[in-house]
């Protein structure tokens, strides 16, 4: 489970998360969508640890995720995954060595477990074909399927999703979807950002409407989208529909 409890987040004077309180059960897909600024991709960085906070807490599995914790590394948040909107894979790594490299490197786990563990995730990401290759010669797509492969290589027990799809080319978003179908059939736990409305209308178990900090709605996502209770929402629907 994870547990928000009053979380509150400052930047300087600014009041970026102003209060937000709610859980998530294991199995839960929450797509997040929200007017730009409201504070989601703030959101999804102080649940991996990224951000701290002023106010609150946040608890994964029973555990508070502290942003200073000396121990993160080994604690609550390794059992947390984030794929960004820009990938941000190693430019003079191999997909493959992206993949390895936290689990061997920092996890200090035997290389040839963690690569064959690693190939069946290229495999699931239908991949297998690029592994060897460099980010610079992949597609956006392609970029954005390791660093899904990636995150999963740690086991993760939640994944959380920072509008994976935003920078890609057309063409390349709908592979992308499906591997996060996969996952989302597979009954992980997601959160995602996204304003791929279809996508959260099928896949999303739930759906979050923030703005200002706030949650403004939390609700089933074809109800939120067909009839959304606030005005607030029903604006932000009618800009990217
Ligand atoms: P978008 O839809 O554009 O991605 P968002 O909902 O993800 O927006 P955030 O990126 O969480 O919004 O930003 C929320 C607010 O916090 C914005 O006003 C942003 O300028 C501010 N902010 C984000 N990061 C920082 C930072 N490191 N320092 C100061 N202000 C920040
Ligand atoms: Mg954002």
């Amino acid at each position: 489970v994870l547990e928000f409890d009053n979380v509150v987040k400052r930047f300087g004077k600014r009041t970026i998360l102003d209060g937000i309180s709610m859980q998530v059960q294991p199995g839960e897909i929450v797509c997040f969508i929200g007017p730009s600024g409201t504070g989601k991709s703030t959101l999804l960085r102080c649940v991996n640890g990224l951000e701290d906070i002023q106010g609150g807490q946040i608890r994964f599995e029973g555990r508070p995720v502290l942003a200073h914790e000396r121990s993160a590394i080994t604690g609550v948040r390794r059992r947390i995954g984030m794929i960004f909107q820009h990938f941000n894979l190693y430019p003079h790594l191999t997909a493959l060595q992206n993949v390895v490299l936290a689990s061997v490197v920092v996890h200090k786990q035997d290389r040839k477990t963690v690569e064959a563990r690693a190939k069946a995730l290229f495999e699931r990401v239908r991949l297998s074909h690029r592994m060897n290759a460099y980010p610079a010669q992949m597609s956006g797509g392609e970029q954005q399927r390791v660093a899904i492969a990636r995150a999963l290589c740690a086991d993760p027990h939640i994944l959380l999703f920072d509008e994976p799809t935003s920078a890609l080319d057309p063409e390349t978003v709908g592979e992308v979807l499906g591997v996060m179908r996969d996952l989302a059939r597979e009954g992980r736990t997601m959160l995602v950002v996204t304003h791929e409305i279809r996508f959260a209308a099928d896949v999303g178990t739930r759906m979050i409407f923030m703005d200002e900090g706030k949650v403004v709605e939390d609700r089933e996502p074809r109800a939120l989208i067909a009839n959304p209770s606030s005005e607030r929402a029903r604006r932000f629907l009618s800009t990217i529909t």
